[in-house]
């Protein structure tokens, strides 16, 4: 990753919120190479997540932190705990909604 960033500006504006890249690089939220790294962290929790079992996940994630390092896989476990929380919430929102379609 670029140790600019990407000519954007963002970091001139005080009251955007501010980030810290895995590079250890400070830039806002507005930013591309913030977004760029939430997208590619989004791809690798997608993959986790469609995984078959646990013991795949774990492999994976071994792999994924020998790769990139520790700060890169706690980082991705997070995000996983995120998506992983979320979606059970919108499921259970769903079955509530179901559920009390049914029963009005
Ligand atoms: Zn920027």
């Amino acid at each position: 990753m670029a140790n600019t960033c990407a000519g954007c500006n963002a970091l001139e504006n005080p009251d955007l919120p501010r980030v810290t890249l895995l590079s250890g690089q400070e830039v806002t939220t507005w930013c591309e190479c913030w977004r760029a790294e939430c997208a590619d962290r989004d791809i690798d929790v997608q993959r986790v997540l469609a995984l078959p079992d646990r013991e795949a996940r774990q492999t994976y994630l071994a792999a994924y932190g020998q790769d990139r390092g520790p700060a890169a896989l706690e980082r991705l476990k997070q995000a996983i705990l995120h998506t992983h929380a979320l979606r059970k919430r919108q499921r259970e929102e769903a079955e509530a909604a179901a559920a009390g379609a049914s029963a009005a």
